[in-house]
């Protein structure tokens, strides 16, 4: 006998958790089927030797709009970076720090090898797409992040200042990130705040699970084929009106054969162990020699003392690749970075997130794709908006609202 429901939701990451959310408040009997032991997909905290080890350094921003209708902030107890970041060649270091939240470093900014008709510029750009309305945004041209960008800043501000911190937002190539994502993703930046909850990434998942009935989700369940309105899983099979495929995108190709996968972006995490703190702030810093492979490093424990046992330090640096790592080598590389010695530094671990992010190449269009496929299935995910957290959350939404009006039930809002 199939199980029987109105809704099933394959995945229980951040989309599939949201659509469940939304679809439970709207009074439908929904189940998540997991094929791991947890759930988070991609947002997942491991505890190694009592450090937090994120599946990859990543950030949750407060003005993610989907975010704060899911979930109170103060309960993740979020613990913030500078407004800020630090660019290192091997030489120097400077700091360029956004005025409106840290008015006292301004003349730092002001000393960067980044002119200062270049630091208005990138000002002015950051005002227009941060509090300009975001349907006029979204009317522009499309265009990859390269040529829209070009039109705004220098090459060299391009090259030393903004690739550097792409790479770390959208991994390799950032350039070619569609202009629509680069709008949206630097108005987040613009208007929030960045941090790591004190638990580690996990919590983002276990507070989006929390409300859910008990029941709804089963873990350990893999979904092996759709048909119809049917799943068939490796623990049996289940039935529903409306099916949501809310996997990874290689995952929903191989359910779905419709789907075409986008290109992924491989990211490597290396997590590093010190008595001493490299650097005193919770700020990114940044290679502006492109020279490394670095996309960015942190110390995680200046923001988050949680992230490591006391009297520890943990630094977390992201590589936009996910080749194996010569440790000893990014080792002295973050040393002339940081202006540190870095010999007593010890690995704790590397991490080589798969899938990766999806690349978010033009055409995007409104970053609204299509949730219904066919007659038989809704899907959503990350990659269906944009490649983030917000952009997750927002697609299993827009599932859940599409699935309420096939099913004719009210959608139901969340404002906890
Ligand atoms: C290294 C890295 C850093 C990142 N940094 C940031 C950041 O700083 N800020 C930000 O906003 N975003 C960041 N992201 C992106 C963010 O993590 C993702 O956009 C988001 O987590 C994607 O959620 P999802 O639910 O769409 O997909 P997933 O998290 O991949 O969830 C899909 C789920 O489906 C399950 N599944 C797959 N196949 C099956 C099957 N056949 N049956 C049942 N279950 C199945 C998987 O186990 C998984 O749990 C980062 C991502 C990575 C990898």
């Amino acid at each position: 006998m199939d199980d029987q429901h109105d809704v099933i939701i394959i995945g229980a990451g951040a989309t599939g958790l949201a659509a469940a959310r939304h679809l439970c408040d709207a009074g439908a009997d929904t189940v998540v089927l997991e094929s791991s032991d947890r759930v988070g997909g991609r947002i997942a905290t491991e505890l190694i030797d009592g450090y937090r080890i994120d599946r990859g350094f990543q950030v949750v921003n407060t003005a993610y709009p989907a975010l704060r209708r899911l979930v109170d902030l103060a309960e993740l107890d979020l613990r913030l970076f500078d407004h800020a970041v630090v660019l290192a060649d091997g030489t120097h270091r400077y700091q360029i720090a956004d005025p409106r939240r840290h008015p006292s470093r301004l003349t730092d900014s002001l000393c960067t090898p980044v002119a200062v008709s270049e630091l208005l510029r990138l000002a002015r750009f950051s005002v227009r797409v941060g509090y300009g309305s975001a349907r006029a945004l979204l009317a522009e041209p499309e265009t990859d992040a390269g040529s829209y960008l070009a039109a705004v800043l220098d090459e060299q501000t391009i090259r030393r200042l903004v690739v550097p911190f792409l790479t770390g937002v959208f991994g390799a190539e950032p350039l070619r990130t569609s202009s629509r994502v680069l709008t949206m993703i630097w108005r987040s930046f613009v208007r929030g705040r960045i941090g790591v909850p004190a638990a580690g990434m996990a919590r983002l998942a276990e507070l989006l699970a929390a409300p859910l009935p008990s029941g709804c989700v089963r873990l350990n369940t893999r979904v092996t084929g759709i048909s119809g309105h049917r799943v068939r899983t490796e623990v049996g099979g289940f039935r529903a009106a409306a099916i949501v495929v809310a996997t990874d995108p290689s995952n929903a190709a191989a359910l779905l054969s419709r789907l075409t996968a986008p290109p992924q972006r491989a990211l490597t995490t290396v997590y590093h162990s010190t008595d001493t703190a490299p650097s005193a702030r919770p700020v990114l810093l940044l290679d502006a020699s492109g020279r490394t492979g670095i996309a960015n490093s942190v110390v995680l424990t200046n923001a988050a003392p949680q992230y490591a046992p006391v009297g520890r330090h943990l630094v977390a640096t992201t590589l936009a690749h996910g080749q194996p790592v010569d440790e000893r080598a990014l080792r002295r590389a973050l040393g002339h970075l940081y202006g540190v010695d870095t010999s007593s530094w010890q690995q704790v671990t590397t991490v080589h997130p798969t899938p990766g992010l999806s690349a978010a190449l033009p055409p995007r269009r409104h970053l609204r794709d299509p949730v219904m496929v066919g007659d038989d299935a809704f899907l959503a995910g990350d990659y269906r908006d944009s490649p983030s957290i917000q952009g997750a959350l927002a697609s299993g939404h827009r599932a859940a609202r599409a699935v309420c009006a096939d099913l004719d039930l009210s959608p139901g809002f969340t404002h906890s």
